[in-house]
């Protein structure tokens, strides 16, 4: 499929407040795409009654300039009521959508799923990137197109990262300063063990419950560490093509991060 730009068109999907990580993708599009698209929705379906869908930071101004600096050629940034302007038919992918987000957050893969389709359809873009941040949405978004025959190559990119590895993310600027402080320790954790499945020391199981005391210790909540398979995302105790992945609550804000091995 050609794309608007008269060759290949990449699409970097976003709900805006741009950060490195979105910038990173913009950059890797724009290396390898005649034409770059961002788009920018803070796409309601995703989100659930209780989480922040209203206070979810916002700053399209800035991200114009941002995207405009990062070589983007179109900005699809619709209004809600363009995208849905009645209750949408939804797509639901099974089974590595049950868990861990998916049972955290109900909803929310169909919701993601559901907006990613309609891009695509709408954009039609030859390539589209996303972020290994958000690791189980980049396997949840690999099965949809490839169940769907979707035409489009996916790109998934690494994780930026702060200077001192909290993972970048549009809901850091809800931190504290005494909760940002503490906020590296996560994917300081997922090193740790990870150094140690590597040493074969102590079993993964008594390395993963050390490390979720050591957070809860700290003073996250934590709602999984598990290390998992990176085909279905299932709790492995095999270190080979996996990741491990973490959600933890500091305060009332929610952090994910992973460490793919
Ligand atoms: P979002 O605006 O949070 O929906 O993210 C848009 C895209 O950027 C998704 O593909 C995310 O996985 C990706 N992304 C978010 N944070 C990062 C990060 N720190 N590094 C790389 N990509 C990221």
């Amino acid at each position: 499929m050609v794309g608007l730009g008269g060759g290949d068109l990449g699409l970097v999907p976003t709900m805006g407040a741009f950060h490195e990580g979105h910038l990173l993708l913009m950059r890797a599009a724009r290396g390898a795409n005649k034409t770059v698209c961002v788009s920018l929705f803070v796409n309601p379906l995703q989100f659930g009654a209780h989480e922040d869908l209203d206070r979810y930071p916002r700053n399209e101004e800035r991200d114009f300039d941002l995207a405009e600096q990062s070589g983007v050629d179109i900005i699809f940034a619709p209004p809600v009521q363009e995208m849905y302007p009645r209750q949408s038919t939804t797509i639901h992918v099974p089974e590595i959508t049950e868990i861990w987000e998916g049972s955290a957050r109900r909803g929310h893969f169909d919701g993601v799923a559901t907006i990613v389709a309609k891009l695509f359809n709408i954009v039609r873009p030859r390539h589209a990137y996303f972020g290994w941040k958000d690791l189980q949405q980049c396997l949840v978004v690999k099965r949809l197109a490839e169940d769907l025959n979707l035409l489009v190559e996916l790109h998934f990119l690494e994780t930026a990262r702060e200077r001192d590895g909290l993972a970048m993310s549009s809901r850091n600027a809800y931190l504290s300063s005494e909760e940002r402080a503490k906020a590296p320790r996560l994917y300081a954790t997922l090193v740790h063990v990870a150094e140690q499945l590597h040493r074969n020391e102590l079993s993964p199981a008594s390395l993963l419950r050390e490390a979720r005391t050591s957070l809860s210790v700290s003073g996250f909540d934590v709602q999984y560490l598990e290390l998992v398979s990176m085909e279905d995302l299932r709790p492995t105790g095999m270190p080979k093509n996996s990741a491990l992945i973490v959600a933890a609550r500091l305060g009332t804000t929610r952090l994910i991060d992973n460490l793919r091995l």
